[in-house]
């Protein structure tokens, strides 16, 4: 249709009111002129779909705007204004008017004037000497920086064929290449990611309160308890949305360190935005009576119950009575804290991610006695500060961090058995994952996890230091990351950790000899004997620990649908989106392989319980694996709080 409306002898010209993305551009490319309303946004997302423009972008864009701005455009999906359209040549007038108007006024202007020059099909193919060497670049550059996306390369492939090739030549490769992507799983996965994204804020809770029946408040004053690592990040957040803060500290010293850290952060992205810091919606204050008008309150202290109890209920004293308490625990009972406050149904938890001021993801997590109007309230909160929000019930950990918890263990077990950090890494990464799981430890620090396990009573005094035992609370554990830290490795920023940096807080990780000894002396001395460890088994084990937690999740209640769980995975836990998540990924492996490697795996290693498949895993076999879509209903049938 569009080469006929291309072909035609009637003048055609697009005008272009809202967005005219993927299809919608494609077809603007397809008329003689085309004219956009100042508001108007253009661009070929496809790829982000894990597709390509194939309705004739891929061919027909470089031929008007050149190679380097198209393969730019293509490979990204970006979105343009028409006001950059317009310098890119995309159109050949923007308006502030009506756009109808504008192209009909333009018609007029044009009659008699011939139309081959605008058919952009008989355009010669756009090579320049220096092509080859641009659509090189590119290649070079979406290789690196979406490793193993099928979409982005085979974008460059069919713009080069634009560049190479006459029109028609070209439009067959495209539909070779779309053909492909069509047909692998990345683009299913994508698009799944695409439309779990979305479903994400659609929100249930289990007495059927949801997102379309619950109003939210409205929130302009805020207070953060905490300018620590989080505290920072959300205040930055808050402020950067437009909302008041009353940023509280416990001594003079943090809370300058604190101001400085939120200032500057501001400071930076003013500047790279071109405007000034809203620097006036921050106080700074040792005092809670400040909070005393404050709609709602995130704390951010240190992971301690007693702490976190001591601020909730001396907020109490100064906040309003119907302000909202959030916390942003990493995984404490969100209800054992509502308990001491005198507002239980509006305290919620609010998980960020470091650094929370970039990181997209936000639990809300809900507690037995949270309202729905304080759910709705977060969720449009996290919104208003851009964050992809998923609501999640009140467990040890959550749904991020209680998976976390098992995808940690198996890397270590890996170790033990004969692993290195590297190979473990190696193979995530070649999976899609941004940075293997013991880079991430070094970056976020090991002994964070540490302090975390003292607490919780798996190191005490009872541990033997010299051999400690790989058996602690009933089933294996494994006291590498232990013996790292005590060591002082803490990751990056002692400059070692699983891997070695040239100086303290440099990246650049390397290869560290002395931990091959040390995992070597570790195997000797308990008797392990080091076997080769694939990197299937390296995936296997890691993902597939990380879905069979998430069926246990989703059979307790926690999350809401399969969908929700990898949402959380590809925003918090650089998930790689060509993979959908955890549970899209089982699905698109297939139920009954997963279930037959867990039960393989959970044969030989009987003392790691979470390598058991799920109930719900098992069922939904038994039931001849429905597609991820209709996983919900056979979780109702089973037990469910939703
Ligand atoms: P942090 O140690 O960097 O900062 C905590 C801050 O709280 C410190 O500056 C401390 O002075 C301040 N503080 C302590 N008691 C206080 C009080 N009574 N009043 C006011 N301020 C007080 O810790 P963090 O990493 O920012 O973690 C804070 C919370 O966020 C924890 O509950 C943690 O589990 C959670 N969290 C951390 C991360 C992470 O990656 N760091 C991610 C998600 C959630």
């Amino acid at each position: 249709m569009i080469h006929s409306m291309e072909a035609g002898e009637k003048p055609m010209v697009a005008a272009i009111e809202g967005v005219a993305l993927g299809g919608g551009l494609e077809l603007a490319l397809g008329c003689h002129y085309r004219v956009a309303n100042t508001k108007a946004r253009l661009g070929l997302p496809e790829v982000t779909l894990g597709l390509l423009p194939a309705a004739g972008g891929t061919q027909r864009l470089p031929r008007l705007i050149g190679i380097p701005a198209a393969l730019e455009l293509i490979t990204t999906g970006r979105h343009v204004s028409a006001q950059e359209a317009l310098q890119l040549g995309m159109v050949d007038q923007v308006t502030e008017g009506n756009a109808v108007q504008a192209a009909m006024e333009l018609a007029l202007s044009v009659i008699g004037h011939p139309l081959n020059p605008c058919r952009l099909s008989l355009r010669a193919p756009v090579w320049a000497p220096d092509v080859d060497g641009v659509c090189d670049a590119a290649l070079a550059q979406v290789k690196q920086r979406s490793r193993g996306v099928m979409a982005p390369v085979a974008c460059v492939q069919a713009v080069r064929a634009a560049a190479m090739l006459p029109y028609g030549k070209g439009m067959e490769r495209e539909r070779q290449l779309m053909d492909t992507l069509f047909r692998s799983g990345q683009a299913q996965a994508m698009q799944y990611a695409f439309f779990a994204q979305r479903n994400a804020g659609k929100w249930i809770l289990p007495n059927r309160a949801q997102w379309n029946n619950t109003k939210a408040r409205e929130v302009q004053r805020a207070g953060v308890i905490g300018l620590g690592t989080m505290g920072q990040g959300i205040a930055v957040s808050l402020v950067k949305a437009g909302i008041s803060v009353v940023a509280i500290e416990t001594d003079t010293k943090q809370l300058e360190w604190g101001k400085k850290a939120v200032t500057a952060m501001l400071q930076r992205d003013a500047q790279r935005r071109g405007v000034s810091p809203p620097l006036h919606l921050l106080t700074f204050t040792l005092s809670f009576h400040q909070l005393r008008d404050v709609d709602l309150v995130i704390e951010a202290v240190f992971e301690d119950m007693n702490l976190k109890k001591r601020v909730f209920s001396d907020l109490c004293k100064v906040l309003r009575v119907n302000a909202l308490i959030c916390t942003n625990t990493s995984g404490l009972n969100v209800d054992e804290l509502a308990a001491v406050t005198d507002r239980q149904p509006l305290v919620v938890g609010m998980h960020f991610f470091a650094p929370a001021h970039v990181m997209k993801l936000l639990e809300v997590v809900y507690g037995s006695r949270s309202s729905p109007e304080a759910v709705a309230t977060a969720m449009a909160l996290g919104k208003r500060i851009g964050k992809v929000c998923v609501t999640v019930g009140n467990c040890s950990g959550f749904v991020g961090n209680r998976m976390l918890k098992l995808y940690l263990d198996q890397s270590v077990y890996l170790l033990e058995e004969g692993a290195t950090p590297e190979q473990v890494d190696q193979a995530l990464e070649e999976f899609g994952f941004a940075m293997g799981i013991f880079k991430v430890g070094d970056l976020s620090g090991l002994d964070v996890g540490w302090r975390v396990r003292k607490a919780s009573g798996l190191i005490g005094p009872d541990v033997d230091p010299v051999k400690p035992s790989r058996w602690r609370l009933g089933r294996r554990y494994c006291p590498l990351p232990d013996m790292l830290c005590q060591q002082g490795r803490f990751g990056q920023k002692t400059g070692r950790g699983w891997y070695l940096y040239d100086s303290p807080g440099s990246k650049e990780a390397k290869s560290d000899p002395e931990i091959q000894n040390f995992l070597e002396d570790y195997r000797r001395k308990y008797g392990i004997i080091p076997r080769r460890i694939t990197s299937q088994e390296v995936i296997e084990r890691c993902a597939f620990i990380l879905a069979n937690e998430g069926f246990r999740i989703l059979e307790d209640g926690i999350a809401a649908g399969p969908e929700h769980i990898d949402v959380i995975y590809l925003f918090g836990y650089g998930w790689p989106r060509h993979r959908g998540g955890p549970m899209f990924y089982a699905s698109q492996v297939g139920l009954s392989v997963v279930l037959e490697k867990l039960e393989h795996y959970h044969r030989v290693h009987p003392d790691v319980p979470s390598l058991e498949p799920s109930r719900l895993l098992r069922r939904l076999v038994a039931e001849g694996s429905p597609p991820i879509q209709q996983w919900k209903s056979h979780i109702k049938n089973l037990r469910s709080h939703l």
